[in-house]
């Protein structure tokens, strides 16, 4: 039998220490790759300039730097927002976004190929879960957006597909070496994950002290409402989400996001900002209103910007802290798991044969 490549990206620096003295090799050499790995981010063994020809040799043939294959990118007119399509080793295909601001580049990575939360707005959850995300294929996104673009990326975002609590272990593991000082080290307080609001796990999060920013996506300020625009809703109640939350500030000491997502006539009301203050009033908090992007499957409207700056005005009389995410790269489909649907429906199997994309 074949055996199986390690994936050699998703050892951490002690296991990789480990792994090459397993082959006999000095320690050195382990923070040689790792730097190679995840400093400096290189896709080929051959890149890796330092290392004798036949300890690279041995890596061909033991391991693999699993690929993160662009298929397909869009870039917005403006230019700041960059959307990705990337093909994994098993051929499944997931998304990302780069967005360039003023204070740097920020990625968007997904933590799942599909998702099993069911939001009703969200297109990456239409069609279920295929499978979490190894640590190598999370960290793969933000190497390859920077070879891509020549430029490093200074914050992480896990607001792509996917639930990222419902892959915890990859998930906690993946922050520990992307944040590690030997590696691409990304300053944990540059990340931010964002839940749909997992209660256990959020727990869970907290004891692990991460510096990191929790986001709960809320989109509803009592428990009925969400209910109808998120079935996890049916497990937790908001109640024991804010119970979840204050425990996890009081752990970190970081203040908790709130994402907001207004669909018109579901929960953009005057009296649901209300009941949104009064949820959150006193709380060191921030709220992110993101007028929603509709799908075609749903019938869904985005609430007008007239009633997005009153939804606004009335959380900021309330004194909670509250942005309107900037709509970027709308024009080139950025909602959750659209680009991915497209591809795939070009991309479908016709008698066997596999069309390819045209770009
Ligand atoms: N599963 C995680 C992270 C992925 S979704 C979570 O639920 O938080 C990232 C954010 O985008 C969430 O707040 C999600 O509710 C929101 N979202 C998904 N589809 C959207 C859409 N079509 N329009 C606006 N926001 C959307």
């Amino acid at each position: 039998m074949k055996m199986e490549k390690i994936d050699i990206k998703s050892y951490d620096y002690d296991a990789l220490i480990a792994l090459l003295e397993s082959w006999g090799e000095k320690p050195f050499r382990a923070k040689q790759i790792y730097q190679w790995l995840h400093e400096k981010a290189v896709m080929h063994f051959s890149d890796m300039t330092n290392i004798s020809k036949a300890l690279r040799e041995k890596l061909e043939e033991k391991s693999e730097i699993y690929p993160t294959t662009m298929v397909d990118r869009l870039v917005s007119k403006d230019g700041q927002t960059t959307k990705f399509l990337f093909q994994l080793r098993d051929g499944s295909v997931i998304e990302s976004v780069l967005m360039k601001y003023k204070h740097g580049n920020s990625v968007c990575i997904s933590s799942q190929v599909g998702c099993r939360m069911g939001c009703r707005f969200c297109a990456s959850t239409l069609g279920g879960l295929e499978r979490n995300l190894t640590v190598s294929e999370m960290l793969g996104q933000i190497y390859a957006i920077q070879n891509i673009s020549g430029e490093r990326v200074s914050n992480v975002v896990i607001m792509g597909t996917g639930e990222p609590l419902d892959n915890y272990d990859n998930f906690v593991a993946f922050v520990k070496m992307l944040t590690d000082d030997k590696g691409y080290h990304i300053s944990q307080r540059n990340i931010t994950v964002s839940t749909c609001g997992l209660v256990e796990k959020i727990k869970e999060l907290a004891e692990e002290q991460l510096q990191i920013t929790l986001a709960i996506s809320l989109h509803a300020p009592n428990d009925e409402a969400r209910k109808k625009l998120m079935p996890v809703a049916n497990q937790y109640t908001i109640a024991e989400i804010m119970e979840a939350c204050d425990f996890y500030f009081a752990k970190t000491g970081r203040r908790v996001s709130f994402e907001y997502s207004l669909v018109e006539g579901q929960n953009d009301s005057e009296d649901f900002a209300r009941q949104l203050c009064r949820l959150l009033k006193g709380k060191n908090c921030h709220v992110n209103l993101i007028p929603v992007n509709p799908i075609k499957e749903r019938n869904f409207k985005d609430t007008n910007t007239v009633f997005v700056q009153k939804f606004k005005m009335i959380l900021e009389k309330s004194g909670i802290n509250v942005t309107i995410r900037r709509e970027m790269g709308r024009d080139i489909d950025a909602a959750c798991g659209q680009l991915r649907r497209n591809y795939m429906a070009r991309n479908t199997k016709i008698d066997g044969v596999s069309e390819s994309v045209t770009q």
